[in-house]
């Protein structure tokens, strides 16, 4: 026999997008319930970048000062090398939000602080360790959730359920949402380097013929990204390590020495990265969003952002008639009509960069060095362009604003 468990919203999965719409919901009054399947959030392979407009969100919210006490980097221009050859990309400085940076912060530590900011809500709760394993569906509608916790099985019955849980949704494969796959050309390979004062200070995106590097300046370490052709991890094996350490190396000579601190496979994950997005997010009481709507791909470092400005939508959109009780398909398909345009034109550019760029880069394994491509050179030659992919990424297409009114975390403590 299974527990159950009644709440207004259940959300499958604590990453970016279920931890902020959780926090959004149970701030304006709902009971929310958050599984998250892992123990905390210590993982690698979550990106890091909290973008402008994710920051004039948490401005908006009110704790954009507190948020910033937290240990990060701030990378007012982003910045790439081509061989010898460095060049910026983006400059952020003009853009018209609070923040002209993009903040640095592991993933972990930004999760951290939406679930201490979402707990002062006592309609808020997380569990961890605990994994959604398939949907309870009574007459064609999705009213809950069965997961596997610590203390055994337990039911969710909500009024609405909200698949949060990343590229590999166990929601939209139990709801049979259909997706349409994009593709991408490569995969990641994940490792930490450690890190020394001389070391240069902003995060670089390095490459050379057929290798990619992109290292995030973690203090105590490098977290670097190195990008390899779909398909190609066991050929990279078969060259061996020290192969792979010498890639490394030629594309930051500043690591020659460090890079021996891989001393096994071990040390380095495989992320695959996946492009796609599904035909419907909803379903009668269920929707998807983030990754588990649109899985996105590392380009331009957006996903987090995404991820969150759907959780925005989602509120803004479903949260006054969540607490009075009606959530209508039409509302679910509402959220869908409000992100699916920002979705479509983030992936379009960055399948379109995957293409063009990446992997071009990649297939040159074999040829002379590269150059540097003729947009890289213009915006050097011209600096006011740096300001249009500094707004694509930045603030992305379409930026959300909260609309939702908080209670007081007091009054509601009182009122419990
Ligand atoms: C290699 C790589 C690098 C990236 N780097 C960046 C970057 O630097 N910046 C950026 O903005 N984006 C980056 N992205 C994209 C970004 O990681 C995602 O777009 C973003 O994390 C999506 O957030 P999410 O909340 O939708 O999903 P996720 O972050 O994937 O969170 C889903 C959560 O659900 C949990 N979960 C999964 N299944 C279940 C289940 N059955 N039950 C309960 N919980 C479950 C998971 O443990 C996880 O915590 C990168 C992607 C890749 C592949």
């Amino acid at each position: 026999m299974s527990e159950t468990l009644q709440t207004r919203c259940c959300i499958a999965g604590g990453g970016p997008a279920g931890m902020m719409a959780g926090y959004l919901l149970a701030r304006m009054g709902a009971d929310v319930v958050v599984l998250e399947k892992h123990k905390d959030f210590l993982r690698d392979f979550r990106g890091d970048t909290i973008h402008p407009s994710t920051l004039e969100l948490m401005y908006e919210l009110g704790i954009l000062d507190e948020f910033l006490k937290r240990p990060h980097q701030e990378a007012k221009e982003l910045a790439g090398q081509v061989g010898n050859e460095k060049f910026v990309l983006a400059d952020l400085s003009h853009l018209p939000t609070h923040c002209k940076f993009v903040a640095f912060m592991p993933q972990w530590d930004f999760l951290n602080f939406i679930a201490e900011q979402a707990k002062q809500y006592p309609g808020f709760h997380l569990m961890m360790q605990s994994e959604v394993i398939d949907l309870i569906t009574e007459n064609g509608s999705t009213v809950g959730v069965t997961a596997k916790t610590p203390n055994g099985p337990l039911q969710i019955r909500a009024a609405l359920t909200i698949g949060a849980d990343g590229r590999h949704s166990a929601v939209r494969e139990r709801a049979g949402l259909q997706a349409r796959n994009l593709g991408a050309p490569m995969d990641v390979l994940w490792m930490r380097i450690s890190r020394q004062a001389q070391d240069p200070a902003r995060p670089l995106g390095r490459v050379e013929a057929g290798k990619m590097l992109v290292m995030i300046d973690r203090e105590q370490y490098w977290q670097c990204a190195f990008l390899i052709a779909k398909g190609t991890l066991n050929e990279l094996k078969q060259r061996g390590l020290e192969d792979f350490r010498q890639q490394l190396a030629s594309l930051a000579p500043f690591l020659r020495e460090r890079v021996e601190e891989l001393k096994s496979w071990d040390d380095i994950s495989i992320l695959t990265v996946a492009v796609d997005r599904l035909l419907h997010w909803s379903k009668p009481g269920l929707l998807c969003i983030g990754d588990s709507a649109h899985a996105m791909s590392p380009v331009g470092g957006v996903g987090i952002n995404l991820a969150i400005q759907d959780a925005v939508a989602t509120a803004n959109i479903l949260g006054r008639k969540l607490l009075a009780g009606r959530v209508s398909d039409n509302d679910l398909i509402a959220v869908q009509h409000r992100r699916e345009f920002p979705t479509k034109a983030t992936q379009q550019l960055q399948v379109l960069i995957q293409n063009r760029v990446i992997r071009r880069i990649l297939d040159a394994r074999n040829s002379g060095p590269m150059k540097v491509p003729v947009f890289v050179k213009l915006f050097q030659r011209f600096p006011v362009l740096r300001r249009i992919p500094a707004r694509l990424i930045g603030m992305g297409f379409r930026p959300e604003h909260v609309k939702t009114p908080s209670i007081s975390p007091s009054f509601a403590q009182r009122a419990r």
